[in-house]
């Protein structure tokens, strides 16, 4: 199976889920002339519905069995989320079938000489670093846009570059998670960056290393840049372990003094000693740590990282610093809500795992901790006994609240906590009622969960409103103005 040297007029290719990436890969492919079957586990009434629509384009539709194979499939392309353990790949395997993703789709449907991939993926930041990038292209005048995992369809940008027959793209900024690189064994991009490694997802993938695996094969046959963090070994090694274009280097970030074929600090300046002439003597100025926003540690490696990828591609350094100031990350993420009598309030809803909750919590001096929710299998001990000096109390909330009270009484048991026990939505409030109690003037109350929301909120965009809602009301209370 090819891309768009193929004819796909008369395959039969079965397509792996309904939703966000299935409907439209079965409606592409059925355009190109294939013959489409699509599987779906669910048979509820939204199914039916983009099953009507599917099956008026002459797409065959099975509802409720996503695990037999249907008879004569010469490929199968997937949702990426659906497990490699499933029994459809199994069947897939035995039968001599290939698997693609929706981003091998993409990436087999490009037509030659269309925009070049820069690649990031990482446990955290990939959303903020590929917009960060983005915004660095766009300011060195390159027509550009941040898609994959971000949201935005890989198939539908690649199918758009076709419309006018013109290049719409000269580079696109592409997030892959974890599942979507797993599914995508021909990708080949200009340059790329694994942000950093720490378990998640680890029932997906069965294991650590094959997780870890499956986030190495951004690097496989990069161009020009393999993008390391200098302070994750596991990067390096997977940059090591990568099959490269000849003459493609190996580029570290790292919030310290950079070293020849790194980016790094230097007495608050981002600077570059990799794609600059002479690297053993001269390093060329990027931006101030201050154009970087929010300033905190993690955020500055997102920022090395973005820059390095974009000097990969050549761009100026002043484009560089142009990027970065004019960008602001998505909400709940280390978001700044509000200062009430001297406390600062950040919404860090994002923080769903505890890797990110420890860049979150590094970021702050004095801190009220706001965290729980459901743990996902993460243990928290770590997690607490680095954050422990800085803990000015902690209040907890959600179904696994416990673990991280067990947590904080075996490291840091000088720590008040306020044990909320509820999981109801107005529990927020609450918990930031309790956590203004706890704070004095300076310190920063910090909704960093370290846990997924959805024992309490649809989402983790819900609980950050919910956060900033309940600061609002510490602000002016509600009937403030009677009193
Ligand atoms: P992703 O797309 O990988 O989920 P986001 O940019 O959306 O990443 O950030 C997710 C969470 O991770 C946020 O809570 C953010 O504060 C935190 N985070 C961002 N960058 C990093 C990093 N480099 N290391 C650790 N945590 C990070």
């Amino acid at each position: 199976m090819g891309g768009r040297q193929v004819t796909w007029a008369d395959k039969n290719v079965t397509v792996a889920g309904l939703g966000v990436s299935g409907v439209p890969a079965a409606r592409v492919l059925r355009g190109l002339g294939a013959r489409v079957t699509v599987v779906n586990d669910g048979d509820d009434e939204r199914a039916r519905g983009q099953a009507a629509e599917l099956e008026q384009l002459g797409v065959t539709v099975r509802l409720g069995d996503g695990d037999t194979l249907p008879e004569g499939t010469e490929l199968i392309v997937t949702t990426p989320g659906w497990r490699p353990d499933k029994p459809l790949f199994t069947a897939a395997a035995a039968a001599g079938v290939p698997v693609w993703g929706d981003v091998e789709l993409a990436w087999r449907l490009r037509r030659p000489g269309a925009a070049p991939w820069l690649a990031v993926t990482g446990t955290n930041g990939k959303t903020t670093t590929v917009q960060m990038l983005a915004s660095i292209l766009e300011a060195a005048g390159l027509r550009t846009a941040a898609v994959g995992n971000i949201g935005v369809s890989l198939l539908d940008v690649v199918l758009a570059e076709d419309e006018g027959g013109e290049r719409a793209y000269d580079v696109l900024a592409v997030e892959l998670s974890s599942y979507q690189l797993h599914w995508a064994p021909s990708l080949r991009a200009h340059s790329a960056a694994v942000l950093n490694l720490a378990p998640d997802h680890l029932d997906w993938h069965g294991s650590m290393q094959a997780y870890a695996a499956d986030k190495g094969r951004i690097y496989e046959g990069n161009q020009v840049a393999c993008v390391y963090n200098a302070a994750d070994p596991a990067t390096e090694e997977l940059v090591r372990a990568a099959d490269v274009e000849e003459g493609c280097r190996a580029i570290g970030f790292t919030l310290g003094t950079p070293g020849p074929s790194q980016l790094g600090v230097v007495e608050g300046i981002l600077v570059d000693r990799a794609f600059v002439e002479n690297r053993h003597s001269h390093a060329q100025e990027l931006a101030e740590v201050t154009d970087v926003h929010p300033p905190a540690p993690h955020n500055i490696a997102n920022a090395l990282a973005a820059a390095a990828l974009a000097r990969a591609f050549g761009v100026e350094a002043t484009a560089v610093r142009d990027g970065l100031r004019s960008f602001r990350p998505d909400a709940h993420r280390i978001q700044h809500v509000a200062d009430v009598g001297g406390v600062a309030y950040v919404d860090d809803s994002k923080a769903t795992n505890t890797h990110a909750t420890e860049a979150s919590l590094a970021a702050y001096e004095h801190i009220v901790w706001i965290a729980g929710g459901l743990a996902k299998g993460a243990t928290f001990d770590d997690l607490v006994s680095n954050a422990a000096g800085r803990l000015r109390g902690a209040v907890l909330i959600g179904t696994d609240r416990a673990l991280i009270r067990e947590a904080l009484a075996r490291h840091a048991p000088d720590v008040p906590v306020v044990d909320l026990d509820r999981t109801d939505t107005g529990a927020m409030a609450a918990a930031v009622r309790e956590a203004a109690g706890l704070a004095r003037p300076g310190d920063t109350v910090l909704l960093a969960p370290a846990c997924a929301s959805m024992d309490m909120f649809v989402n983790y965009g819900k609980r950050g409103e919910a956060f900033a809602a309940a600061v609002r009301e510490l602000e002016a209370p509600p009937g403030a103005q009677q009193r």
